[in-house]
This record gives C-alpha cells, structure tokens and sequence, in this order.
C-alpha cells in the first residue's frame, strides 16, 4: 500500500503513522508512507496556505493552488493515483472499506483538511472519494487520515506478527472481538472464566465464539443480519437468547 498525506501539519501525520506497526510493515516494504508539507507548495515567502472565504462568515479557507500543485507533481510521478479527501462529509469509513484500501494497486493520497475546509474546486476537480471518520467534526483531518492508513494497513498480510493477527479482531469476521484476560486469574475478586484456564482448546474455542456471538448481539444486533451463521452459532445464539431470559 502507498500513500501520501498532504497536510498543513505534517508533524501530525508522521507522530502517528511511524508507531510500531506501521513502521514495521515498512520496513518489510508493505507500506509507504510520505507526509507532504503543503506549505511548500505555498507561492509567497510566508508560506500562506489560507485566505478568507468568499461570501463573508467566519473562519478561514484552504486556498487550491498548492492542493493542485501537490496532487500534479505527484501525478508527473506517473503512478496511477486515487485521490482521497478527509471529510465529515465522506462515506463514513469502516472495516470493509479498509479492507478494499490494503488491496488497492493505485497511490492513495490523502488531503487533510483545515480551518472551514478546502476550496470546493479542489474537491471537484481532484477528489474520487471522500472519507469521513464519523458523523463529528475535527479540528483537521490529519488525524482521520492516520486512522485510515493505519486500519487498512494492518489487514496486509504479513504486516501483523503472527502473534497479532487480525482475524479474530472484531469486524474481520462480521462479529465483536470476545473478551480478553490476562494473569493474574483472579484480580481483585474477579476471576478469569474456568475455561480459559482449563487448556481444552476445543473448550476454549467454542467459548470465544460464543462470547462473540454474545458481545455482537447484546452491542450491535445489526451486524448478525450481515453474518453467515453456522449452525453452531445458531445454537449458541439460541443459548445466549434463553440465558438472557433468565438473567
Ligand atoms: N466546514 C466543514 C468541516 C471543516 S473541519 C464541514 O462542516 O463540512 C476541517 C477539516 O477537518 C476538514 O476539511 C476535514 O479534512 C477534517 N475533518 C473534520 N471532521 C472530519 C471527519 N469526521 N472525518 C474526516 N475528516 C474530518
């Protein structure tokens, strides 16, 4: 996977997208990540990178030459690029759509937004997807742009050790994670379920997928409409239905 970021605040990007993981995978080559200064693409020598919105109100506006600039010097590179805006007014960004970005051949580059946004020309001329991390507002996408590199860049294969796979993290499968313990087994009164204790892995692993099935269920129903069921899971879901009564 390569990516671009173009950023006002560079400083920003890079904080969060050379932690362990992603550095890691870089080193393996899976992922290439450069954090562009758009001010270097400004044209006076205080590198203004904003002006006032037409029309009045407040706030200021992301001006388009040095996004065009950037996103043209990047394309003389001669790579095919998807061009991708941060934006609350994006599709909202979930597993399946970082998935289809950890396979993408094309160089993402990503615009971060400040202030009241960029010059809508911008996004009419350059954009072929817009991105928004959820239904709030951000001071800057910066921050939305490092979460989506860094979802989409752990579901390359390889790019996890296998210690820390992805594919019993929550969504991989359609389902909530189950619940994790570590030791102590009991901690403040509390004990670790018996049969994480007991070493029976078939014990343990119809446990865990019970336990998903039940975080799924009692947290986000919706997601066990999209899920293929075996019929395993039917009758833990049974089982968690008539448990649910009782308690
Ligand atoms: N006036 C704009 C918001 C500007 S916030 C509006 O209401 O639509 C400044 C920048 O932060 C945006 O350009 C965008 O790049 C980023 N941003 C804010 N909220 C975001 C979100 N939910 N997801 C992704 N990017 C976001």
């Amino acid at each position: 996977m390569k990516c671009e970021v173009l950023t006002l605040f560079p400083g920003i990007v890079s904080a969060a997208v050379t932690d362990s993981i992603l550095k890691r995978a870089a080193e393996k080559g899976l992922v290439e990540i450069k954090v562009t200064d758009l001010r270097d693409f400004a044209h006076d020598r205080h590198r203004t990178a904003d002006d006032y919105p037409f029309g009045g109100g407040p706030g200021m506006v992301m001006k388009p030459e040095p996004l065009f600039e950037a996103v043209e010097k990047i394309k003389a590179e001669g790579e095919p690029l998807k061009v991708i805006l941060m934006s609350p007014q994006g599709t909202v960004f979930s597993h399946a759509k970082a998935l289809e970005l950890s396979k993408e051949t094309r160089k993402l580059v990503f615009i971060c937004g400040r202030y009241e946004g960029i010059d809508d020309r911008v996004r009419q001329a350059l954009v072929d997807e817009e991105i928004s991390l959820g239904d709030f507002v951000l001071s800057g996408g910066e921050i939305a742009a490092a979460a989506v590199i860094e979802a989409a860049a752990r579901l390359i294969p390889g790019a996890l050790g296998a210690d820390e796979s992805a594919e019993n993290d929550s969504f991989y499968d359609g389902l909530l994670d189950y619940p994790h313990y570590t030791r102590p087994a009991v901690f403040r009164d509390i004990a670790v379920p018996d049969v994480l204790l007991s070493g029976n892995h078939e014990e343990i692993r119809r446990w865990r997928r019970k336990e998903a099935l039940k975080a799924t269920l009692r947290r986000r129903p919706e997601l066990l409409e999209k899920v293929e069921l075996s019929a395993e899971d039917k009758k833990f879901l049974k089982e968690i239905e008539s448990e649910m009564w009782e308690g």
